[in-house]
């Protein structure tokens, strides 16, 4: 069945780099088996709690030679999975090192993919821990980049603890510099977040599934047509949806919310997009009409030109041709 979902086109949008690290590389720089330190169980206690399956990762990252080489393997595995396009998403401050500076993390990352066959864009995210300073230099080296490889900016890690309230002042800035962005906001159920990301003007937002507590934020993110970047199996193992059955994504697919599927950490959540794929179709019956109809979302709301969108547009509806009569 994986296999069928594999031949798909996708377009996958919420993925992160440090989380999706092929695990033979983590494995040789440990010199053992990587799997326990690297990957969550089905369930954690809270985001917080997964979020520390990225310490490894991030320090392998530290490094030059394996920050160009994880790109390269990762473009792989895209490739391996039937993604078409990706954006790729990682915290350029928390890979600086004596090897690196804020500069060359983007530069060799771009390299690492510039080796593959996939085409791929870097969205570049601010933390929610960082300081002001630190993320204005990522809003910085976005501007540098943007439409060379970079085509975004985002905000991640802990919700709960860091409001998106903090933020308003970045992202007015970005807004400025003309840098698009997406919001993790609404993984865990806070109104007060997404509410302000709307307001700032994401055009996306990470996760973005508690929405569906809210009528009101509900009926806002239907009419400015904000797509979700939904994630469900990472939502069961920071343990925000307590099963895979009881996940809010069909229901905010059928009120008319704009869907997208992604991963978000391929490594730290042991799957592929054609796996997430299969889950959907079990538990939700999703078929290859609808995963054709998410993919088209995505690129809607990717961060490329008009001219790209309609390439990879083609794309779907040539597979979509062949497959579905
Ligand atoms: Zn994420």
């Amino acid at each position: 069945m994986i296999e069928d979902f594999r031949s798909i086109p996708k377009v996958e949008l919420h993925l992160h780099l440090d989380g999706s690290i092929p695990l033979n590389l983590l494995s040789n720089y440990l010199n053992r088996d990587a799997k326990e330190v690297a990957t969550a169980q089905d369930k954690c206690q809270n985001l917080a709690d997964y979020l520390t399956k990225f310490d490894l990762p991030i320090e392998f990252l530290k490094h030059k030679d394996n920050l160009k080489l994880a790109a390269y393997e990762l473009s792989k595995d895209l490739e391996q999975d039937g993604v078409i396009y990706a954006e790729v998403r990682f915290a350029p401050n928390l890979l600086v090192s004596n090897e690196l500076t804020l500069n060359d993390t983007v530069k060799t990352i771009l390299e690492g993919f510039s080796l593959g066959n996939v085409k791929i864009n870097l969205i570049l995210c601010m933390m929610r821990h960082h300081s002001f300073a630190e993320n204005y230099e990522v809003i910085d080296i976005a501007s540098q980049y943007l439409h060379k490889g970079v085509c975004a900016i985002d905000l991640a890690g802990d919700e709960e603890h860091f409001p998106t309230s903090n933020f308003k002042e970045l992202f007015a800035i970005a807004k400025e510099k003309n840098i698009p962005f997406t919001i993790h906001a609404g993984e865990v159920n806070l109104k007060d977040s997404l509410e302000n990301a709307i307001n700032f003007g994401a055009t996306r937002l990470g996760h973005g599934i508690q929405a569906v507590n809210y009528a009101d934020l509900l009926q806002d993110i239907i009419n400015k047509k904000i797509l979700l970047e939904v994630c469900p199996t990472s939502n069961i193992q920071t343990n925000v949806i307590d099963t895979y059955e009881h996940h809010p994504i069909k229901q905010l697919d059928e009120k008319g919310v704009l869907i997208s599927i992604s991963t978000d950490n391929r490594t730290v959540s042991n799957i592929t997009l054609s796996s997430e794929y299969a889950k959907l179709n079990k538990y939700f019956n999703y078929n290859i009409k609808d995963f054709c109809r998410f993919n088209y979302n995505a690129i809607n709301s990717s961060f490329l030109s008009n001219e790209e969108k309609q390439e990879l547009t083609d794309i779907i509806l040539e597979y979509m041709k062949k497959s579905i009569n």
